[in-house]
C-alpha cells in the first residue's frame, strides 16, 4: 500500500481523470498538496467533440492559470444566436464580445475537449501530480483518519482524503447511495466535427448557434482555433417511449430532422453516426461526503447537457474544494481539518448544482416544446436585446465564496 505521506502534506487521491478528476487535481496542487489521480483508462481521453465554457468556468481556469492556453486553443464566438429549427428565423442573439465580458469578468470560449484534457493534463504534471492509468477503483472506504482505495488490479492507496470524480456511472458514489440508476432522458445526441471549409454557412462562423425545434435541437460552434466546425444534434427517440433497449438509431436521427430547415438539415449527413449518446441525469442529492471521501462532478451531479454546464460545475467544484482545503487543512494534519474541509465544501455546492441540474431539464424543455408553446417561446425570445444578460446572472456570474 502507499503510505500516503509526503513533505507537502499527505496524498489527496482523485479518482477518474476526466475534466473534473483533472482540474481538481490541478487546483490542490497548485496549493502545494500532494495529490495522485488514478484513473480507470489505459490513457487520458476525451470524446472528439467540442464543449462550451461560460465564464463561471473560464475565470476559474484563469485563477490556475491556464485560460490563456485554452483560449489559444479554442475560439472566443462574438456571440450566441437561438434560431427556430423549422422556419430558419434567428430568435434571439447574445452578444459574446466586450460587453459580456465586462459584465462577466471572464469569456465565453468553445474548445475541443482533447484540447482542454490535454492542457490541464500537462499542468497537472508540471505540478508534479501524480498519474496513474489502467486503475480502476472498486473499494473506497474510511479508516481512521485514512481514504483506503482499492483497485481491480489489487493495488491499494491510503490517502488524506479521496475525491470521486469518476463520472455518471462512479462507483464510489453507488457505495456511498447504494443503487440507483441515472434517469434516460429519451434523447439521443450525435456528434461530429468537420473542417471549417466545408460549412455551408460561412456567415455564422463566428457563432454558437442553437436550432431549436420539437424534440429536437441541434447546437454548431467552431473550435480549434476556427480550424474545425463542432455539431451536435439531439432528439427524443420514439423507439425510446415504446420500451426499445437500442433507441435512438441513426434512422430515428434522420427522421426527426427530416421537416426542418435547409440550413439545419444540411448538417445531418457529417455527423458520426457509428456512435452516439443517449443523455442522462440524475436527482440531486444532498449527500456527497462520507468520511474522508466526496463526490465530484457527473459523479456528484450529471445533468442534461442543455445549459452547456456540466464540465462548468465540475470546475466550480474543483475550485471550491481546493478553498475549503486552504481554509480548513491548510495544514494538512490530522485535526479534522478534512472533514471541514469535505463538509464546507458540500455546503456549497449541493444547492448550487442542484438548481444547475433541475434549471437544465426546464431549458431542454423549453428548447424542445411544440404547438402553442413554441409560439410563446420565439415571441419572448423575440422581444430579448442582446445585451441584456440578467438572466444568465446567477448562472455565469457564480463565483466561489472565499471564506
Ligand atoms: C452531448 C453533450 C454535450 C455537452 N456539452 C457540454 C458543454 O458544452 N459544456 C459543459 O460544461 N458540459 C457539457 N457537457 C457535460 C460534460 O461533458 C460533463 O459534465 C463532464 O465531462 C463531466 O466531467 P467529469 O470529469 O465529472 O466526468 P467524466 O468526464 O465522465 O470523467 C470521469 C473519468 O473517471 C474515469 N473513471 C470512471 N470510473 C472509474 C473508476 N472506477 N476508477 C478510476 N477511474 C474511473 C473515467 O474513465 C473518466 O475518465 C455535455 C455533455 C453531453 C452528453
Amino acid at each position: 500500500m502507499s503510505d500516503g505521506t509526503s513533505s507537502a502534506g499527505r496524498e489527496i487521491v482523485v479518482v477518474g481523470g476526466g475534466i473534473g478528476g483533472l482540474t481538481t487535481a490541478l487546483a490542490l496542487a497548485r496549493q502545494g498538496r500532494s495529490v495522485r489521480v488514478l484513473e480507470r483508462a489505459d490513457g487520458f481521453t476525451e470524446v472528439g467533440a467540442g464543449l462550451q465554457l461560460a465564464p463561471n468556468a473560464t475565470s476559474l481556469l484563469r485563477d490556475l492559470g491556464v485560460l490563456d492556453a485554452v483560449l489559444d486553443a479554442g475560439v472566443v464566438p462574438a456571440r450566441m444566436v437561438i434560431a427556430d429549427a423549422r422556419t430558419g428565423e434567428g430568435l434571439v442573439s447574445a452578444d459574446l464580445g466586450d460587453r459580456f465580458v465586462k459584465t462577466f469578468g471572464a469569456p465565453y470560449v468553445v474548445v475541443h475537449r482533447h484540447d482542454l484534457l490535454d492542457i490541464l493534463l500537462r499542468a497537472c504534471r508540471a505540478a508534479d501530480v501524480a498519474l496513474e492509468t489502467g486503475k480502476d477503483v472498486v473499494g473506497c472506504v474510511t479508516i481512521g483518519t485514512e481514504a483506503r482505495l482499492t483497485c481491480a488490479d489489487g493495488s491499494e492507496y491510503a490517502a488524506h482524503a479521496a475525491i470521486a470524480a469518476d463520472g455518471l456511472r462512479s462507483s464510489v458514489r453507488q457505495a456511498l447511495h447504494g443503487s440507483g440508476e441515472p434517469v434516460a432522458s429519451g434523447y439521443v445526441a450525435y456528434r461530429g466535427a468537420l473542417p471549417i471549409e466545408q460549412v455551408e454557412r460561412p456567415h455564422d462562423l463566428d457563432t454558437v448557434i442553437s436550432w431549436v425545434g420539437p424534440g429536437l435541437h441541434l447546437v454548431q460552434y467552431p473550435i480549434r482555433r476556427g480550424d474545425l466546425y463542432n455539431q451536435v444534434a439531439v432528439f427524443k427517440s420514439p423507439s425510446f417511449a415504446s420500451g426499445n433497449p437500442d433507441w435512438g438509431g441513426p434512422e430515428e436521427l434522420d427522421a426527426a430532422f427530416a421537416d426542418m430547415c435547409p440550413a439545419v438539415r444540411v448538417a445531418l449527413p457529417s455527423l458520426q453516426r457509428s456512435f452516439r449518446w443517449p443523455t442522462y441525469d440524475r436527482e440531486p442529492v444532498d449527500r456527497w461526503v462520507d468520511g474522508r471521501t466526496a463526490l465530484l462532478g457527473d459523479a456528484a451531479h450529471p445533468m442534461l447537457q442543455y445549459l452547456a454546464q456540466g464540465a462548468c460545475q465540475a470546475i466550480e467544484d474543483a475550485a471550491t474544494l481546493a478553498r475549503s482545503f486552504a481554509i480548513h487543512d491548510a495544514a494538512g494534519a490530522d485535526d479534522g481539518g478534512v472533514g471541514r474541509a469535505l463538509a464546507a465544501y458540500e455546503k456549497v455546492r449541493v444547492p448550487r448544482t442542484a438548481r444547475v441540474q433541475r434549471s437544465a431539464r426546464v431549458w431542454g424543455d423549453i428548447w424542445h416544446i411544440d404547438g402553442t408553446g413554441a409560439l410563446l417561446r420565439n415571441e419572448l425570445f423575440r422581444g430579448m436585446t442582446d445585451d441584456d444578460y440578467s438572466y444568465a446572472d446567477w448562472l455565469w456570474g457564480w463565483q466561489p465564496p472565499t471564506g
